[in-house]
């Protein structure tokens, strides 16, 4: 799709995969007007193609348009438009275990001007690409670095948004975490460094004696599709689901007592990702003895078994591909 202030959103089509022509001076360059989703589709046993809960992420890109200045989109046309898209690229949704189809959907800002405001012009674009299993075999804990120094969001940012500006800051803290020998960064809030927020691409949860607690969205943490869906299956289960501001102090209390339990992200890519270590200023917390937890295990069968068409979707998250 394309967009000019006089026409609106126009033109849709489909095209091979190719490079992009853009003017040097296109305001996306400079500026960085530029917002994105991800989301998957999956082939289940019997040859169907199943989208996880679609309408979220058209929703979550519409919330993030706004943020940027972007014009808004038609929720409608774009959930029917992807819709279409996936039912004619239907063959390159892989079948073997645990591969999906890549949906990245993304609008940059295409007017050539060097000041400073929106653009009259975006495109908007869907690439797809089949990806592998994200765990070869079982899903394998991770080491995570809780970062002090460098910050994600604040409040009244853009942290609670998918723009594409949020991840290239977060490029240094990865770089450093990784050299430190840890996976990801957990990240604390901008103002204090004393709540936690949200991992790299995941959203965070803790189990402390038997109640699961994740950071309220409060304006500066992406409100992930994966997130929402856990806390209902959790919420099913007769679990209780904390959504609070919590103290990183309080977690290392938690651990010194031997009441944190299990400690998991949760997003697309990697559906559940048990933590495995957290190291906060030199404090190592080794979680559950470095094993994969108990609700970390049944909550990515929930969903993966719900997301491949292998249980009742007893929430009507699944969109399936005529
Ligand atoms: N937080 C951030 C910063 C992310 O980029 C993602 C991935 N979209 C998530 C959380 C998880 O969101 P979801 O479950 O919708 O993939």
């Amino acid at each position: 799709l394309d967009y000019e202030k006089e026409k609106g959103w126009h033109s849709p089509r489909i095209a091979p995969y190719q490079p992009l022509t853009l003017d040097p001076s296109a305001l996306v360059f400079h500026y960085g007007q530029s917002v994105f989703e991800g989301l998957k589709a999956y082939r289940t046993e019997d040859g169907r193609v199943l989208l996880f809960r679609p309408e979220k992420n058209v929703q979550r890109l519409n919330n993030t348009c706004k943020r940027m200045c972007i014009p808004p989109l038609d929720e409608e046309l774009v959930l029917e438009g992807l819709q279409q898209l996936i039912e004619i690229e239907k063959d390159w949704v892989p079948d073997q275990e645990g591969t999906s189809l890549y949906i990245r959907p993304f609008i940059i800002a295409t007017e050539p001007y060097l000041g400073v405001r929106p653009s009259n012009s975006y495109k908007f674009l869907i690439i797809l690409s089949p990806v592998g299993a994200y765990y070869a075999g079982q899903l394998s804990p991770v080491k995570i670095y809780v970062e002090n120094d460098y910050v994600r969001a604040i409040k009244g940012g853009v942290g609670h948004v998918k723009t594409s500006g949020n991840y290239a800051a977060s490029l240094l803290a990865q770089k450093k975490a990784e050299e430190l020998g840890y996976d990801q960064v957990l990240w604390l809030d901008g103002r204090e460094r004393k709540y936690v927020e949200e991992v790299g691409s995941m959203n965070i949860f803790f189990k402390i004696n038997g109640e699961v607690f994740t950071p309220k969205l409060n304006g500066s943490i992406l409100s992930g599709i994966t997130r929402d869906s856990v806390i209902e299956l959790l919420k099913d289960w007769g679990v209780t689901v904390r959504e609070e501001r919590i103290a990183i102090e309080d977690i290392y209390t938690a651990y010194t007592k031997g009441e944190l339990e299990e400690v998991f992200g949760t997003g697309t890519a990697a559906v559940i990702s048990p933590v495995g270590e957290l190291n906060w200023n030199n404090h190592k917390m080794i979680v559950n003895n470095f094993e994969t937890g108990e609700f970390s295990l049944k909550l990515y069968h929930a969903i993966t078994n719900i997301q491949y068409g292998k249980a009742h979707d007893k929430f009507g998250w699944t969109v399936e591909i005529k």
